[in-house]
């Protein structure tokens, strides 16, 4: 088996940002929130100057540049996506630079089930990149690794703004506005959207509603704070209707899609003594499975909140391989079994309860390479 480990180099031509900032911040509303906590909780490395000054440093740069490019993670989800989407119709509003939002993906296909959301028809595929961006903002992306084709451009961009809420970030900007205890990206997307003053259209917050419902598993998950919610009445308040968005991400499929997930199902494995006794379930969507009723990669995306539903396993796993024959592995834990981790030393990212990572080879030898670090994380 072979894992797409993301180097630890920093990648071809990067000059050493002169200054890192490093923020984390607890700061979820729009308006400051001194009582929040922010200053008790660990700091990154760089972290210690005034949050202000960071976010500030941020939205000058916005300002005073005559071209942004925005960019998200490859196969992006609704929070990578609608964050970008969010940001791109802010800063197009105020008119004052061209913006080029994009993924590096290739081929360059909006996932079917985003295509719902505004702003898509202002993507652009990554070859409308300029060779040396002069400001970047990423969205969602926990190393420069998952930006895929654009990681290059990433390396080059005079200033790389990292907004992101995964643990695993390796803080890779130039300014990193990276906040754990975030419940989605989205959250420090509107962040961002309010402090460059711009009016949070509906269609700017259908963009981040999307994004906090998706990584909040529909306000289930753990970081499902009274602070999110207090954001998604603000954002609904602009006239958003849950009940259609939901249909889009989740309650839609063609009928083959019923076929695949039974033959994924029937296959499906349990393995009480796993993940330290405390039981594994896991299985494959395969691009055969796929191609028998020319279903998109993006399908096999809901396989896993079926697959982990399972109440004898503490961990479940979906291994979905892709375009290129890859798999891309989905994991999940009910808590108790730290998944991020197991992901990253296989050289993935995520969060403790959801997480991933890239692998080529049989999928016999992926589980292989997996069970051992799922019982180390028990
Ligand atoms: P999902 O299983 O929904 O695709 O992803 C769950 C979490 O794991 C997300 O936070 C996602 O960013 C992360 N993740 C999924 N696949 C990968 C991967 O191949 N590499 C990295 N670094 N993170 C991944
Ligand atoms: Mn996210």
């Amino acid at each position: 088996m072979r894992l797409h480990r993301p180097s630890g180099r920093l990648p071809g031509g990067r000059r050493r940002p002169r200054e890192i900032l490093t923020v984390v911040t607890a700061d979820h509303s729009p308006a400051p929130d001194r009582s929040s906590g922010a200053d008790e909780r660990p700091l990154g490395p760089d972290a210690g100057a005034d949050l202000d000054a960071e976010w500030s440093r941020t939205v000058k740069t916005l300002a005073g540049a005559t071209e942004i490019c925005l960019a998200c993670h490859i196969r992006p989800d609704a929070d990578a996506l609608g964050s970008m989407l969010a940001v791109l119709l802010a800063l197009r509003a105020r008119g004052s630079a061209r913006v080029i939002a994009s993924f590096g993906d290739r081929p360059f296909v909006v996932p079917r089930i985003l295509r719902f959301l505004p702003g898509t028809e202002l993507l652009s595929p990554p070859d409308a990149y300029p060779e040396r961006p002069q400001v970047m903002v990423t969205f969602d992306a926990a190393s420069a690794d998952r930006l895929g084709l654009l990681d290059a451009y990433a390396a080059r961009a005079d200033e790389l703004i990292v907004l992101d809420h995964h643990a695993s970030n390796t803080r890779f900007g130039t300014v990193n506005l990276v906040d754990p205890a975030a419940a989605a990206t989205a959250v420090l997307a509107f962040d961002l959207v309010a402090r460059l003053g711009a009016e949070i259209t509906r269609d700017i917050a259908l963009g981040l509603y999307a994004g906090l419902v998706t990584d909040t598993g529909s306000f289930k998950y753990g970081g499902t704070s009274p602070r999110v919610h207090l954001l998604a009445a603000r954002l609904l308040e602009t006239g958003i209707d849950p009940g259609p968005v939901a249909y889009e991400l989740w309650d839609r499929s063609p009928f083959a899609f019923l076929g695949l997930l039974s033959a994924v199902l029937g296959r499906a494995q349990l393995e009480r003594a796993a993940a330290g006794g405390r039981g594994l379930v896991w299985t494959t969507v395969t691009r055969a499975d796929r191609a028998r009723d020319g279903l998109p990669f993006d399908v096999a995306e809901s396989v896993i909140d079926v697959v982990r539903r399972t109440e004898e396993a503490e961990v479940a796993v979906v291994l979905k391989e892709d375009g290129d024959g890859r798999w891309q592995v989905s994991a999940r834990s009910k808590g108790a079994v730290d998944v991020g981790r197991a992901c990253v030393a296989l050289g993935g990212g995520g969060h403790r309860m959801a997480a991933g990572f890239t692998a080529q080879g049989p999928a016999t030898e992926v589980m292989a390479a997996l069970r051992p670090q799922l019982a180390a994380g028990a």
